[in-house]
């Protein structure tokens, strides 16, 4: 009669599915102190090498000198500053909506949307390998709740078909763990014959996609009625931490007045809005980060085929290599490891079972003699892995 957790723990454990949290001693950056050691990083979502930007950093200073430390309050209370305005200002014009709303994190700022749109009655349509917080949200609003093949516009269609109520279609932008893009031109196309609205969550998308950072919506030249809810994630390519919703104006309302993760929770630092505004007009501004990083995500799919890597159908710095059982998985990582390099393995829940991958991740901030480090290393240890079972 009591929480045997040391049991539970145990069996994890015995699953090659321990987590494990690596403590890092340096900013974001290729290279990192990590448990005492220097690695060479693939596997952080700094996309854009905006983490650890020195304006960056002096626009969260002077942000703290002039705003202080805390956001104090709630949004609706006291908590919404002139730096979270501004943000909110510059992101509507950023994604062409009429209006955005900061949140604290990605996590909340789905789960505000998806309860605030649909409940009981109502019908919420997601791809299977949607982001956890996606369905987290879709479980917790009381809405039908079914789950799509992934990136498939004829099961999307067949479900609507059943739907009732108002139907919210989720997808994220860019699969987190796989590196896919949504095929959205053909899921708004079933969404809008159902009279369905779409959301999609691109933390992946914003800054390495599209002409200028804006993302899968840009990419596919998707508007306000293709994707009527819009999220981003600023703790990715942006480099800082938050996240936004845009849309109508109708929409942002709804969600002041009705979303429970926006009302009670106390606002972002100011300070964070103010290097959001930094790394913002960076990630627009500075194509060339785009441009390097797309060499480089080339150069890395051209080599890892050279070794006989499986890798994903992937165009974006997520570049996962498919190993399939988690024990191999993590000992690729630690052959890795042992070279000086640090590539995360990802392995189920987070993955479908038999889906345990290592999930190499490039950002702006490599050089391609880094990328080639990468692949002299993989091409040594990538046999070991597939000889010993
Ligand atoms: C990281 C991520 C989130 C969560 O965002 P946080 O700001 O880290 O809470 C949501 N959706 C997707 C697809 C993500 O990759």
């Amino acid at each position: 009669m009591s929480f045997d957790l040391a049991t539970r723990l145990a069996e994890r454990r015995a699953a090659n599915l321990y987590r494990q949290r690596p403590l890092l001693e340096s900013p974001q950056g290729p290279l990192v102190q990590v448990d005492g050691r220097e690695l060479l990083a693939f596997c952080s979502n700094d996309y854009l090498g905006l983490a650890n930007h020195p304006e960056v950093i002096a626009a969260m200073r002077a942000g703290a000198e002039k705003w202080g430390v805390g956001g104090g309050a709630s949004h609706l209370v006291i908590g919404h500053s002139t730096p979270h305005h501004q943000l909110e200002e510059a992101l509507a014009e950023f994604t062409g909506r009429p209006r955005a709303l900061l949140f604290s994190t990605g996590y909340m700022a789905n789960l505000a949307v998806v309860t605030a749109l649909v409940g009981q009655g109502d019908s919420v349509l997601q791809d299977r390998l949607n982001h956890a917080s996606l369905l987290d949200a879709g479980l917790l609003s009381g809405a039908r709740f079914s789950r799509y093949l992934h990136n498939d516009a004829v099961s999307l269609a067949n479900r609507l078909r059943k739907a009732s109520g108002n139907c919210l279609v989720v997808s994220d932008g860019v699969f987190s763990m796989d590196g896919d893009l949504a095929d959205l031109p053909a899921l708004c196309a079933e969404a809008r014959a159902r009279d369905a609205w779409v959301m999609v969550d691109d933390a992946h998308g914003f800054g390495p996609l599209g002409a200028t950072g804006g993302g899968i919506v840009e990419h596919f030249g998707l508007g306000p009625d293709d994707v009527q809810v819009l999220v981003g994630t600023l703790g990715k390519a942006f480099g800082t931490a938050g996240a936004f919703v845009a849309g109508s104006e109708e929409l942002i309302e709804t969600l002041i007045q009705f979303a429970r993760p926006y009302i009670y929770t106390t606002s972002q630092p100011p300070a964070v809005a103010c290097a959001t505004l930094k790394s913002l007009e960076l990630l627009r501004s500075e194509g060339w980060r785009r441009e390097h990083l797309n060499q480089l995500i080339a150069r890395f799919r051209a080599g890892a085929a050279e070794i006989g890597l499986s890798l994903m159908d992937s165009p974006t710095p997520i570049q996962p290599i498919l190993v399939g059982d988690s024990a191999r998985a993590l000992k690729l990582s630690a052959l890795l490891k042992e070279r000086g390099l640090l590539v995360g393995a990802i392995r189920p829940p987070t993955v479908p079972v038999g889906g345990a991958r290592l999930r190499v991740t490039l950002s702006a901030a490599h050089s391609e003699e880094q990328v080639e480090l990468l692949l002299e290393a993989l091409a040594e240890c990538w046999p070991q892995v597939q000889e010993h079972d």
